[in-house]
């Protein structure tokens, strides 16, 4: 039985290599949009599908007997595709989503639902801010008000005029966090809760530093989807579906 891997994630090339490994028939998918992406093991297949239809499609065409959605927490649009094809096509979907992060004594934290309610109270926390949300959602910054760095992998398009960025890719650690937020004189930072290790040191760095931060919630997940957190769970689950 053939296992499609929504990707784009970290967790999602440890699972290529561990599915692969076990001798499943697994393809991996990525939406293609990042240069030099890291590519997993085994098969790997790349752009957007065509909304639920095209994956819909896919699916069949490709006799498909389970899908494993290991997209980013804020990958909504793909994971809703896959809710709505997987409940067409009756087929077993399972969700994984690391979990979130959670404030620790000494943080100042500020949870908001969008980019745009993060644009609203960014001028009330502070005046130099480091934007570490991706090139995704960026615009909604630009009359902020507020001096502003932003680190992206990709430059963002069209490329802002209206703050200073950093092209570079994590896992980041706390003493090159705390270099950027010291040499940039930050006192506010801009996160989503993507959760996970890859780029946790900033949060880390930022409590050291008595910076405040503003944290933009995950958007929902589908009604009724089966979600773990580990790709163990996930390992159990296909061993479990996979004839
Ligand atoms: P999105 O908004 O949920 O998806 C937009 C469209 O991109 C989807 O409708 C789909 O196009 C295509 N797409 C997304 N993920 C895909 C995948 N794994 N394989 C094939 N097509 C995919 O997604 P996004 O937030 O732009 O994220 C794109 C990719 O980057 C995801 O794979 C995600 O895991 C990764 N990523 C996202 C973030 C983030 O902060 N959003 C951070 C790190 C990595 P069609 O409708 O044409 O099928």
């Amino acid at each position: 039985m053939k296992v499609l891997l929504l990707g784009g994630t970290g967790e999602a090339r440890s699972l290529a290599q561990a599915l692969s490994g076990a001798g499943v028939d697994v393809v991996s998918s990525l939406a293609g949009r990042t240069t030099d992406a890291r590519l997993p093991v085994g098969a790997v297949r790349q752009g957007g599908f065509g909304g639920v239809d095209g994956l819909t499609d896919w699916l069949r065409d490709n006799a498909v007997g389970a899908v494993v959605d290991a997209t980013h927490p804020f990958a909504a649009t793909m994971t809703e595709h896959a809710a709505a094809a997987a409940h067409q096509l009756d087929l077993p979907l399972l969700v994984l989503r690391r979990p979130g992060w959670t404030a620790a004594e000494g943080d100042v934290w500020h949870w908001v639902d969008s980019p745009d309610a993060a644009a609203r109270l960014l001028p009330d926390i502070g005046s130099r801010a480091f934007l570490t949300i991706g090139r995704q959602g960026i615009h909604a910054f630009a009359g902020a008000g507020v001096w502003m760095l932003a680190r992206c992998v990709d430059p963002p398009e069209p490329m802002p005029t209206w703050c200073e960025l950093i092209l570079d890719r994590g896992p980041y650690d706390v003493p090159g966090e705390l270099t950027v937020l010291r040499e940039h004189e930050i006192d506010v930072l801009v996160t989503k809760d993507s959760g996970g290790p890859q780029t946790s040191a900033k949060l880390v760095a930022a409590r050291q530093l008595g910076v405040a931060v503003i944290v933009i919630r995950r958007p929902p997940l589908p009604a009724g989807v089966q979600v773990v957190e580990t790709t163990t769970e996930v390992l159990a689950w296909v061993e479990a579906h996979v004839d």
